[in-house]
């Protein structure tokens, strides 16, 4: 499996690795739900392994909103596609509370990946870096 295997960003965005160095850890917990309501206390801050910062610059985090957009919108077309497909008779504000609900349901895992494939834009992975 080479598309997820280390070095590949698929595999820093999965396996919750530091996009630099794909030892350390991102997140201090694989939790999505922990990490969203404890962000403060479970993101790490710094890379155990090779000390990268994760925070590029001030008010970084903010672009991974677009991620998150993007993901959200991907949930919704989901969930749309398999109500009309699955209930042809649906009522509209049947299938609109089903889309909002999973969108509720999915934004800890979407919090979580959306910071990972963000900083995967900005970090290269150098290979045995620890310094
Ligand atoms: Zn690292």
């Amino acid at each position: 499996m080479r598309l997820i295997s280390k070095g590949s960003k698929l595999y820093s965005i999965l396996f919750n690795k530091c996009p630099k160095c794909h030892i350390g850890r991102f997140w201090a917990t694989n939790k999505p739900f922990r990490n969203m309501f404890f962000s403060t206390e479970n993101s790490c801050k710094t890379c155990e392994n090779c000390s990268l910062a994760y925070e590029l610059e001030t008010g970084f985090w903010y672009g991974s909103m677009y991620v998150s957009y993007a993901i959200s919108v991907a949930v919704m077309v989901l969930f749309w596609s398999l109500t009309t497909i699955l209930f042809p008779l649906i009522n509209i504000f049947n299938e609109i509370i089903i889309i909002v609900l999973a969108i509720i349901l999915v934004s800890p895992i979407n919090y979580h990946v959306s910071r990972l494939i963000w900083i995967n834009f900005f970090v290269k992975y150098i290979p045995n870096d620890t310094n």
